[in-house]
């Protein structure tokens, strides 16, 4: 059953990634890490479902998503942009493949991330994000989404890595098997991927190349 609902606030992220919170109706449920089809609630655009994850808190009063946008595409995402408070939503059916399981280790590439803000927040507010990391592949620092938030949850285990900018503290280049096997640890049983198919399929490769089996990965293909 879809559900109407009214934007509350929408702002940048970061240049190319947009946060907007809805408010919630109470039938709406989801567990971290789960998305829903969304499209917008204007003539011509109601019937446009794309695909977006929660990325706040089941608990939580409002809806929040996170959305990088493309305006090339004339689709959805650069509909959103023109969007602002008290424009509607219309949130689908809610999905996703992806949640907890046990400690281990989330690789993300750009809005790939958004599953993981989810379930590691979730960790975070029940004092259980344990020994958990996050490895987040982008192009550029300024394409990092909630750098701080994930510095502040994670602080060590945050490992970012930037295919075209060389800077300190920061790895280069793609994700590789040696960076993984060089950041797990004995507590890394899962490894969870979220990402662009491209960036899955190099990453699952890698995994085999280590060993990893499949039961202990879990995936969701952006
Ligand atoms: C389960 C799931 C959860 C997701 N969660 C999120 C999330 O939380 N945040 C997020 O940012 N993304 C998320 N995504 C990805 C998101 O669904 C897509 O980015 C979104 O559908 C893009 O919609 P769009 O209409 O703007 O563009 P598209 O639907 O990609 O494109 C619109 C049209 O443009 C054309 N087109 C396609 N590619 C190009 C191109 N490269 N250049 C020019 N034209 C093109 C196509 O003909 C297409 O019909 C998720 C995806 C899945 C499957």
């Amino acid at each position: 059953m879809s559900q109407i609902v009214k934007i509350l606030s929408i702002e940048n992220l970061t240049h190319d990634v947009l946060r907007i919170r809805t408010e919630k109706p109470a039938v709406i449920q989801y567990n971290p890490g789960q998305a829903a089809d969304i499209s917008i609630n204007k003539s011509g655009w109601e019937q446009e479902l794309r695909a977006f994850t929660f990325t706040s808190l089941p608990e939580d009063d409002f809806i929040e998503f996170s959305i990088k946008t493309y305006p090339s595409h004339h689709g959805v995402t650069e509909q959103l942009l023109s969007l602002s408070k008290g424009d509607e939503l219309i949130i689908h059916d809610v999905f996703g493949d992806i949640g907890y399981k046990g400690e281990g280790l989330f690789i993300a590439g750009g809005a790939g991330v958004t599953p993981f803000i989810a379930i590691l927040k979730h960790l975070e507010k029940n004092h259980t994000i344990g020994n958990n990391k996050l490895l987040f592949a982008n192009k550029s620092r300024g394409d990092i989404i909630l750098e701080d938030k994930f510095k502040d949850i994670l602080g060590d285990h945050f490992i970012n890595i930037l295919s075209d900018e060389d800077l300190d503290g920061y790895e280069h280049g793609f994700i590789s098997a040696d960076l993984i096997q060089k950041i797990k640890d004995e507590h890394t049983k899962y490894y969870y991927l979220c990402g662009p198919e491209p960036m899955m399929q190099a990453v699952e490769k890698q995994l085999a190349s280590l060993s990893i089996s499949n039961e202990f990965i879990v995936r969701e293909g952006f």
